[in-house]
Formats: structure tokens, C-alpha cells, sequence
């Protein structure tokens, strides 16, 4: 089928929630992608943050290969080894105590906002858990993560949502403080925000919120979604700041593609919330997700990858600094790792440069606020990093900015 063959007929067949780019593309390669026509672009957006180890990274499509031929579900009525290794493992990276598997970052959400809902539950011995958020934040398109979300456009249509929610001011103490009140069970944030336009927190301030929480036994949930899982140059973000999470969310990048996510908990939110018969999945951490999730997690260690993205993330930045320096309507960057936003200026919408990226072999994103996101494979190196300036300062003079 042609191109505008396949595009057409989605186009019939999907509800339109998405402006799609006009490309299809066909398979992957390494840090490539390329087009039912054979056209070959450099992928620095990794389906959303997702495609940690790019496409067919050695070993991994084995895995599942392996996993298929066993068995792929069973429901959570019995136990498979899979699913004990992968939680043993992503324990051990997180030091957290106890996990549930999820199939989407969306549904990690919602348990963690049950778990801090249970929590406040049986300690005070009556429901009615109220929740702080942040402005500007992402959580999801449930209604509960909707509802946690900090975008007014994205949850106002879907009012009335999850109720006792209160949005703080990103990195503004005093605006979380004043939001807290006797029913307050938790605060939810994204140690670097995503969607929202790629904003690092300010250590201070999550320190000054974890202090809140100690103060009021309030549960500290930590979104990591997006910006977890080495993307930071950490095994997760938090860890940069030096303050703990007592609940944890993460997914994207968790499966290499594979859709899966999770929360977990630490020893006192385990000790204290959900118990059987309080929340479930049917498909949650089945056998195949979970051998994605080992094998995603050993290749990780073994191949030494979140070292790597610490130390090519400094030649990242400088090329940024290039790009920021070449073209006067690019009003610097920001981030940290391999997770970076470039500052556009208002008079240039940020979807144009992208669509003009992927006319040169391109690929990245937006994010909110016109900010262009890079969001790549974790495995990219130097020299890639060359190829995405080249092929971005191209893009930019093409368009004058
Ligand atoms: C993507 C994202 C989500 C939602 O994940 P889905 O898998 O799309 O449901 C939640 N939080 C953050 C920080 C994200 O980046």
C-alpha cells in the first residue's frame, strides 16, 4: 500500500485524538527509523521517551522471541518467574520496597494515588484523601491522572474529575504550603517535569517538600515516568536531588517499547495501604511484559548505560549551547541528562520546526510552553549528537529562526 494509502485509511478508522505527522514509518534500526519509502531519520524523540535502547538492540528481541515461545499471560492468580525477577530487579534499582505492575504510566498513577489514598485511610480511620499537584505537570489521561494533571485545557472538558486536588507552583514552597490542609494524603510531582516543557526542580525546593510531607505525614509521590529510568544520567532523577520518594511511579522507557509500568512503594506506604483485594490488573506484569522489563534492566547494567548517558550528556548540552548561540529565536535550553528542552521563541511555533526536522531525517518533539524536545535513545553517542546539530541548525536557517 502507498503511503497516502495507509494515511488515509487510519485517518477512517481512528478517532482523531491525535495530529499525526504525515509519515508512516516501516521498521528501525539501532538510533534510526525509516519510512515506508526508505527514507532514513535520526530518532531523538524515542516514541516519547520510551525506546531507551533504540530498535533491535542486540539481545533484547531474543528475549521476547524466548518469553512468546513460553507463554506470555497467565493473570495474577499465580506466580511467574519473569514477573519475580522483574520485580526483584527494579526494586534493587530504586531501593524502594515493594512494586505493582502496571500496563501504562497512566494506570502506575492511579495505584499510587490509591496507595496514598489507603494510607491516609487507615491512619485517620475515615476516607477522604485530598491530593496537591503541580502547575504545568503530566500524569496521565485517566480520569485520576487527569485529574492530578496541570493543564486546565486537558481536564476541563472531563469535569467534574477526582475531587480534593490542589495545583501548587512548580518550585514555589510557600505556594505548596498554603495548599496543604488536615486531609492533605499526598503530593504528586515530576522531579523534571515532561510535557510540561522540560523543567528540573530545584533541589531546594523538593528537599522543602519532603520536609512538608515528614511534618504532616504526608506521602511524597515522585512521577518518573518520563524522566526515570537513566534518562537524567540517574537511575532515576530523584537521586540527582538527593531526596526519596515514599511512592514511585515509572513506565516509558521500563519496556523499551514494550507497554508496561509500574508504582512502587516504600517500606512505610507498603507497610499501610493496599491490601488484597484493594486494586488489580488483569494483564499487569504478565510473563512477557516482565522479560522485557529483565531484559531492558540487565542490558542497563551490563552495558553500562546510565554511565553512558551521564557522561556524553555534557557534549549534549554543548551542542545545545551551539545551537542557542547560532540562532537568535532559540532562547536557551534546559534539562539534564539525555532529557533537554530547547526555549523557542513565542513567534515560531515549535510543530513547524518539527516538521521541517523530519523533511531532513529528523525526528523530535514538542513539548508544552514551544519548548523542542530531545528526548533519544539512551544509546546515542557523539556522534549522533553532531548529526542531530547539523541536521537541526539546517532546519532552523531553512526557516529563519
Ligand atoms: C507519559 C507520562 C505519563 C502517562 O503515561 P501513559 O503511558 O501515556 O499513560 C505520566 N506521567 C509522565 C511524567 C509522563 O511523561
Amino acid at each position: 500500500m502507498s503511503k497516502e494509502t495507509i494515511i488515509h485509511k487510519a485517518e477512517s478508522v481512528l478517532l482523531h485524538t491525535y495530529n499525526r505527522f504525515p509519515i508512516v514509518f516501516d521498521h528501525g534500526k539501532g538510533v534510526y527509523l525509516y519510512d515506508t519509502d526508505g527514507n532514513k531519520y535520526l530518532d531523538f524523540a524515542a516514541g516519547i521517551a520510551v525506546c531507551a535502547l533504540g530498535y533491535h538492540y542486540p539481545g533484547f528481541d531474543e528475549a521476547l522471541k524466548d518469553q512468546i515461545d513460553k507463554l506470555t499471560h497467565i493473570s495474577n492468580l499465580f506466580y511467574s518467574e519473569p514477573n519475580q525477577e522483574a520485580g526483584e530487579m527494579i526494586l534493587s534499582l530504586s531501593g524502594m520496597s515493594k512494586v505493582f505492575f502496571t500496563n501504562s504510566g497512566a494506570e502506575a498513577i492511579e495505584g499510587a494515588l490509591k496507595s496514598a489514598k489507603k494510607y491516609a485511610c487507615k491512619k485517620k480511620g475515615h476516607a477522604g484523601g485530598e491530593i496537591i499537584a503541580m502547575q504545568h505537570s503530566f500524569h496521565g489521561r485517566t480520569i485520576g491522572a487527569l485529574s492530578v494533571t496541570g493543564t486546565d485545557h486537558y481536564r476541563e472538558p472531563f469535569e467534574p474529575l477526582m475531587g480534593g486536588v490542589h495545583f501548587a507552583t512548580f518550585n514555589d514552597l510557600d505556594s505548596v504550603k498554603a495548599c496543604i490542609n488536615e486531609n492533605t494524603c499526598a503530593i504528586i510531582l515530576e522531579p523534571i517535569q515532561g510535557e510540561g516543557g522540560i523543567y528540573p526542580a530545584d533541589p531546594e525546593f523538593l528537599k522543602g517538600v519532603r520536609a512538608l510531607c515528614d511534618e504532616h505525614d504526608i506521602l511524597l509521590i515522585f512521577d518518573e515516568i518520563q524522566c526515570g529510568l537513566g534518562r537524567s544520567g540517574y537511575a532515576f532523577a530523584h537521586q540527582a536531588f538527593g531526596v526519596k520518594p515514599d511512592i514511585l511511579t515509572v513506565a516509558k522507557a521500563l519496556g523499551n517499547g514494550v507497554p508496561v509500568g509500574a508504582f512502587l512503594l516504600n517500606e512505610k506506604a507498603a507497610a499501610s495501604s493496599l491490601e488484597a483485594g484493594d486494586h488489580g490488573s488483569t494483564y499487569g506484569g504478565n510473563p512477557f511484559v516482565c522479560a522485557a522489563v529483565v531484559k531492558t534492566l540487565s542490558i542497563f547494567e551490563e552495558d553500562g548505560i546510565i554511565d553512558h548517558v551521564k557522561e556524553t550528556a555534557p557534549y549534549l548540552e554543548k551542542a545545545l549551547d551551539g545551537l542557542v548561540e547560532a540562532h537568535p529565536l532559540l532562547k536557551g535550553h534546559r534539562g539534564m541528562g539525555f532529557m533537554q528542552g530547547i526555549m523557542v521563541d513565542p513567534s515560531v511555533p515549535v510543530g513547524k520546526i518539527c516538521s521541517m526536522a523530519l523533511e531532513n531525517g529528523l525526528v523530535v518533539i514538542s513539548a508544552g510552553g514551544n519548548v523542542l524536545r530531545l528526548v533519544p535513545p539512551l544509546i546515542i553517542e557523539k556522534k549522533h549528537i553532531d548529526e542531530m546539530a547539523r541536521k537541526l541548525d539546517k532546519t532552523l536557517t531553512q526557516l529563519g529562526v
